[in-house]
């Protein structure tokens, strides 16, 4: 049982980052945020598998405009990123953002960083320090190790916010180096309470990327610290969310859709389990409902293996049962495999 890190409740919007809320699922567009009808459509997307938060780049004063139109056709609350110029995080507050994102690195001017504070503040708006390994302000403190500064640059940011009187603060400390970002995290876990924002920055390619992000995020929620991830991935946002839910339904903080066991097949099995599977996970990815769903290759073995399953077929020599919670309920032709397997988590689920 993972026992999570006592933090500030914080809303962004409609949503609730920390204190007892779940763990948020975040992912950030890649569209030019000046296309509207792009940057609407993939933010529809996302809230479609399940993104709760969505970041999106404001390079300009075109985008940070952009943000009231986009506001009034999605769902889900917006934060702005922002990068060196204070005034378009000004520009998007008045747009309506959801919440900032601020990088320590890149707006250190304490005037201008108080002219934001005033504006979130009016309007109650969250600010994320999002600390960035590749992007550190200089250090004023002599450091031994880049977690180290990552450490600093956030804490005396807090502090900055903190003199003008503001606290709707979330921070995150990414970096590449999995070892990096897991020992800032635990630094500043225990320093403050302010909820933490979970990610490996440009963490690669799907396949790389999705391992590295569950190392690394997935090592930090088992410890309890976390109360709201991003998975970045070189890829379309909607595998961000995807992976996101696979490393929280791992630790069992969140159920979101289905989850597929499927045995990885060895000499025993008599009929193709790798391709039943991938056919079974494409019909699954239709279903938004928690369902476990087992793919077996034996059908002595194959109930009690998948026992954690709640519908499940295994699959023998032209013939296999489909089990449901452990217990077979029906015996069906290799023709039947998936129809029959599909129709048992349809009743499953109604
Ligand atoms: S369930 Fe059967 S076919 Fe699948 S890996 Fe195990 S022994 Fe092999």
């Amino acid at each position: 049982m993972i026992i999570r890190r006592q933090s500030k409740p914080l809303r962004f919007g409609t949503i609730i980052i920390g204190g007892d809320a779940p763990i948020i699922v975040q992912s950030m567009t890649k569209t030019d945020t000046r296309d509207i009808q792009a940057t609407v459509i993939q933010i529809k997307e996302l809230t479609d598998c399940g993104c709760e938060i969505v970041r999106i780049a404001v390079p300009d004063f075109e985008a940070a405009q952009a943000i009231s139109t986009i506001k009034k056709n999605v769902s889900i609350p917006i934060v702005a990123d922002i990068h060196f110029d204070y005034r378009l995080a000004l520009k998007a507050l008045k747009s309506g953002a959801d919440g900032l994102r601020l990088n320590p690195g890149n707006i250190r001017n304490p005037e201008q960083v108080a002219k934001i504070v005033k504006a979130a503040k009016q309007r109650q708006t969250p600010i994320r320090i999002g600390v960035n390994a590749g992007s550190l302000p200089p250090s004023s403190k002599p450091c031994v190790s880049i977690a180290e500064q990552m450490v600093n640059a956030a804490l005396e940011q807090i502090e900055s916010l903190e003199s003008l009187d503001f606290d709707l603060i979330k921070i995150s400390l990414k970096a590449f180096d999995v070892p990096t970002t897991i020992e800032a995290y635990r630094t500043i876990a225990s320093k403050i309470t302010y909820p933490l924002h979970l990610g490996i920055t440009e963490a690669g390619l799907p396949r790389a990327g999705a391992v590295r992000s569950a190392v690394g995020i997935g090592i930090l929620l088992h410890e309890g610290i976390g109360d709201t991830i991003r998975v970045s991935l070189s890829t379309h946002p909607r595998e961000e969310v995807d992976t996101a839910y696979e490393i929280l339904k791992s630790l069992d903080l969140r159920q979101h859709g289905p989850t597929l066991i499927s045995c990885p097949s060895c000499g025993r099995a008599e009929v193709d389990i790798i391709s039943l599977a991938e056919s079974v996970d494409k019909k699954l990815r239709k279903i938004n409902k928690p369902i476990k769903v087992a793919v077996m290759g034996c059908v002595v073995n194959g109930p009690g293996e998948a026992k954690d399953a709640d519908v499940g077929i295994a699959c023998g020599k032209g013939k296999g049962v489909i089990f449901r919670k452990g217990k077979i309920v029906s015996t069906v032709t290799e023709k039947d495999f998936l129809g029959a397997l599909m129709a048992e988590v349809k009743n499953f689920l109604n």
